[in-house]
């Protein structure tokens, strides 16, 4: 849950894990291209602040193709798309040669990490990239994602960092994503052509009205307006995570929303781990079934994971990643769950022990079959 002070206040201290999404106009210097160092370091403290707060961390950067354009003295204006990819692949050298530097000026250890959309959106590879960040929270890195931007073209890219930081934040189970940019929060009509707009400070839900009101507002630096907020929204609060959109223009932005400065929260419409229950349950069309042992059964019902020597059937024709029914031995459903194997490798390797995987596939894959975190059981 996100965390909350004694006065009803919301804050970022006492939140389990966070997603900080930095706009474009706050690190680069809008003329010269120059990294905004001195901000990024203080940033870097409040991120520091946070994780010895015990929350795991992750930054979503935006600024390799506003960095880039500038160090290549490509010409004001919109970027053609092989422009944009170019200028990505100077500038996240530097990009993340700064978050690297910064973070380990406060003892903390960035991870870079490159996403295209397919690698949220289809199941075998989110199931990867989701374990490669949890591996790095686990050892206590802070993974620095951005898009992968000299490979993605339109019909396959996310295009803004807002939505791709809020499917980050429902793939790792996030409850806080926190959106730094030029613009403080939402008002009820972009406040640029509205001098009379009121400023919100918090949104129990995102309807038609709070849409209504987003506008499309932005700076030639970031893709994302308000209206990309909202999208944003829409995916972290559905998946568990509250959402804090806050300017990032003073230094030390996250201490700021902490001591009660102006920032919309949007609050989750559930929990992290009710949200991906609901989906592994229910949204998720099974294609296929494993059927398990009676002591395996018992494991799982004491919060074990399913190991391929516990299964004694497979049936169905599925993929890594896909869900699948687990049915006890007497053939009723007790659960579902997604599936580290595919259908035929999960055959081969029923009943067998986890240490055999790679003699029997040729590669050392997962030793579990359906992971804990991947699976859902009815009641008993
Ligand atoms: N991925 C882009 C970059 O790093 C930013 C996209 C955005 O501004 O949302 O330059």
């Amino acid at each position: 849950m996100t965390g909350m002070s004694v006065d009803g206040r919301q804050r970022l201290l006492g939140c389990r894990r966070i997603v900080v999404k930095i706009g474009s106009a706050l690190l680069v210097e809008g003329l010269t291209g120059a990294l905004h160092l001195d901000w990024l370091d203080a940033l870097a403290a409040d991120l520091k602040k946070l994780a010895s707060g015990g929350a795991d961390l992750l930054v979503v950067s935006s600024g390799a193709i506003a960095l880039g354009r500038r160090r290549l003295k490509l010409a004001a204006g919109e970027l053609k798309l092989e422009e944009a990819q170019a200028a990505a692949a100077v500038g996240q050298i530097e990009l993340a040669k700064a978050w690297a530097e910064s973070l380990q000026r406060q003892g903390l250890t960035a991870a870079q990490i490159l996403l295209t959309l397919g690698d949220t959106e289809q199941r075998r590879r989110y199931l990867n990239a989701r374990a490669t960040l949890a591996t790095l929270l686990k050892i206590g890195a802070v993974p620095v994602i951005n898009e992968n931007d000299t490979v993605a073209t339109s019909e396959i890219r996310y295009g803004d960092n807002d939505r791709l930081a809020a499917r980050v934040a429902a793939m790792i189970g996030a409850d806080c994503l926190v959106l730094l940019s030029d613009v403080d929060g939402l008002y009820t009509a972009p406040p640029a052509d509205n001098p009379d707009a009121q400023f919100i400070d918090h949104v129990a839900s995102i309807d038609s009205r709070i849409e209504a009101m987003a506008g499309a507002a932005g700076s030639d630096l970031s893709r994302g307006g308000m209206k990309t907020k909202i999208e944003a929204g829409k995916i972290a609060v559905a998946a568990g995570a509250a959402m804090v959109i806050a300017s990032g223009h003073g230094k030390h932005p996250l201490e700021a929303i902490d001591k009660g400065g102006r920032a919309t929260w949007f609050a989750p419409q559930s929990t992290p781990a009710n949200a991906r229950k609901a989906w592994i349950a229910g949204h998720l069309e099974p294609r296929g079934t494993v059927q398990i042992d009676s002591g395996a059964v018992s494991a799982l019902y004491s919060g074990k994971s399913l190991l391929p020597a516990g299964i004694s059937a497979v049936t169905g024709d599925f993929s890594r990643g896909d869900a699948v029914v687990i049915m006890d031995h007497q053939g009723s459903e007790i659960g579902r769950g997604l599936s580290a194997y595919d259908a035929a490798e999960a055959a081969a390797i029923t009943g067998c022990k986890s240490s055999r995987i790679e003699t029997i596939l040729g590669y050392p894959g997962r030793s579990e079959m359906i992971h804990r975190d991947d699976m859902v059981l009815r009641d008993r």
